[in-house]
């Protein structure tokens, strides 16, 4: 029963790959370096803030 795999310590958060496809913010990414050095979510592709789900009508 190997399902969830926790033993994955990722600095990087996770990034959609399918938003960040073509993004010449991150290249692709998904994540960027902020001046820190930490990963963030590229606010240019990924976009947290922004709603999912597409317009219906
Ligand atoms: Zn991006």
């Amino acid at each position: 029963m190997t399902y969830g795999t926790m033993a994955a310590p990722e600095s990087n958060p996770r990034a959609n790959a399918a938003l960040a496809d073509g993004c010449e913010v991150c290249n692709g990414w998904g994540s960027v370096i902020t001046f820190q050095g930490r990963y963030e979510l590229c606010q240019a592709c990924q976009s947290p803030t922004e709603r999912e789900c597409h317009d219906s009508g």
